[in-house]
């Protein structure tokens, strides 16, 4: 199966979080693990794929 490693919107951190391409997330929130990040931020996967089609 092919998957997306999650990264950080804010640094490009990549975070332990793999998703499926087709997965469907939104509303989802994780904080950066990043040195200087440590941000909170929505992973957010084709949660707007009928506007993108
Ligand atoms: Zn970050």
């Amino acid at each position: 199966m092919d998957m997306d490693k999650v990264k950080c919107p804010h640094c490009g951190y990549e975070m332990p979080l793999q998703a499926a391409k087709d997965a469907i997330c939104r509303g989802v929130f994780v904080r950066c693990k990043g040195r200087n990040c440590k941000r909170i931020f929505e992973v957010r996967i084709n949660s707007n794929s009928d506007k993108t089609k």
